[in-house]
């Protein structure tokens, strides 16, 4: 079976060479020619653990192909995954521009009968119409048929993600396209749950803003643990024994950023208003989200009042450890009003700082170590909770900074550690340490 991939981004990309891995030949197709060419030479574009190795070995044993040329590519697939982004519009709604090029290019491309998956993350409905666009678009007689197999890696973990997924989702409309999924999985040994298109289009939806709701949700229960001087920390954990509950995506933060969680809540709201109703939970959990990430800031200009000439180290730019993606990290939005409020920034982060320079002409200094940044400042900001910045002892702090204040936004510290020594110290859903004088 010849499979091709559409899209070698994040998703995209760990697709195929996961399916290269269990022994499949797949060749992963992009325009952007920048990426393909790195990918020849066995660089990945993107920062994630493991992929690098699998590229080269996969690339090497020619399981593994990469293109710009999607005639070519297409012409000879039996079966196209497509894993194209789906960006959020402005008015909330998924951007679908991307998924119908690439339905435009395979319609016009496919010379033998072939099944196309839609692994992005698409609005309900969406593979019924890309089904009817194919059809109608197709240049040569061939069966064509679509079937949805939303994608659930996370960034950062997204090798053992794929290959020991919880769960393989197939929203199907056809024993055939059903039994060519089932074979495609088969080696990867992983629950699969066949259902049709439009709930499998719905399960991703649904999983994603689960877990969005369920960071808001112990967001609102922090911000309310200040007020009634509980310890946010120390309620999760007592939460986490309860095994419907469970230890995961309950940590008080900044909010979820990310390519996933704030288009695709937003999404699916649009899409239910647009239905007629409206998801009060997802909207909540948006508002939340919005609001959660100036905490820190907040607590900033509360303390300073104004911010003018301080001297801030950032630690921390990407939505979460373990990868080098800026999309809608709590960094950015807070980066240009503490450079509104005239102060100077100096910034670290151990993957993310090229990726950062390029997306944003803002006028901020780089360092490569933590330490680097902290001195002489007069706060510092954590955005994120990289393992470079959690080991950092509290004592780099004291030595390095102007002042040590510490605007926490990860909870990276001990608060019994914090109390021990000379810093002041605010997090997200706990006590705040003011220890300076
Ligand atoms: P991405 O932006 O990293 O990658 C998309 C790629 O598609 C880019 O490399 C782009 O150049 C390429 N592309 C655009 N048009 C093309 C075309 N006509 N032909 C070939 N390639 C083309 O996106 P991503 O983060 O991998 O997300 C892809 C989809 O998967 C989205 O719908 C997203 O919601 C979903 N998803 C993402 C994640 C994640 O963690 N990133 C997880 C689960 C699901």
């Amino acid at each position: 079976m010849k499979i091709a991939v559409a899209g070698t981004g994040y998703v995209g990309l760990v697709t195929g060479v996961c399916l290269a891995e269990v022994g499949h030949s797949v060749t992963c197709v992009d325009i952007d020619e920048n990426k393909i060419n790195l990918l020849k030479k066995g660089i990945s574009p993107i920062y994630e653990p493991g992929l690098d190795e699998m590229i080269i070995r996969n690339f090497k044993e020619k399981r593994l192909d990469f293109t710009t040329d999607f005639k070519n590519a297409y012409k000879n697939s039996n079966v196209i995954f497509v894993a194209v982004s789906t960006p959020e519009r402005e008015d909330g709604s998924a951007n679908l521009d991307y998924v119908f090029q690439v339905s435009k290019e395979i319609a016009e491309n496919v010379e033998s009968d072939c099944l196309i998956v839609i692994k992005s993350t698409v609005p309900i409905g969406t593979n019924d119409r890309v089904e009817e666009f194919l059809k109608e678009t197709l240049v040569n007689t061939v069966k064509i048929e679509v079937a949805s197999n939303p994608e659930f890696l996370s960034q950062g973990t997204a090798i053992v993600d794929t290959m020991k997924a919880s769960r393989i989702i197939i929203g199907v409309e056809s024993k055939n396209a059903e039994n060519t999924l089932r074979n495609i999985y088969d080696k990867f040994n992983i629950p699969i749950v066949c259902t049709n298109r439009r709930s499998a289009e719905m399960i991703k939806y649904a999983s994603n803003d689960f877990l969005a709701l369920k960071i808001s949700f112990i967001n609102e229960m922090a911000n309310f643990c200040e007020i009634v001087k509980a310890d946010i920390v120390d309620v999760t954990k007592g939460m986490s024994y309860d095994k419907r509950i469970g230890d995961k995506f309950l940590n008080a933060g900044l909010g979820y950023g990310g390519s996933c969680f704030p288009k695709d809540t937003k999404a699916l709201h649009w899409l239910a208003n647009d239905h007629g109703y409206e998801i009060k939970t997802i909207k909540a959990a948006i508002e939340v989200n919005e609001n959660q990430k100036f905490k820190m800031f907040r607590k900033a200009k509360q303390r300073f009042g104004s911010l003018r000439g301080k001297k801030i180290a950032v630690l921390g730019l990407t939505f979460k450890p373990e990868t080098d993606d800026l999309r809608e990290a709590p960094s950015i939005p807070n980066i240009k009003r503490l450079l509104e409020e005239g102060a100077e920034i100096v910034a670290f982060d151990p993957v993310g700082i090229n990726n950062f320079k390029k997306k944003y002409d803002i006028d901020i200094s780089y360092v490569y170590n933590p330490e680097e940044a902290l001195k002489c400042a007069d706060m510092v900001f954590i955005f994120t909770e990289w393992k470079e910045i959690k080991s950092l002892k509290l004592e780099k702090y004291i030595e390095l900074m102007k002042t040590p204040v510490i605007f926490d936004g990860r909870n990276c510290y001990n608060l019994e550690e914090v109390k021990s020594v000379k810093v002041d110290y605010y997090s997200v859903g706990r006590e705040e340490i003011l220890n300076i004088k």
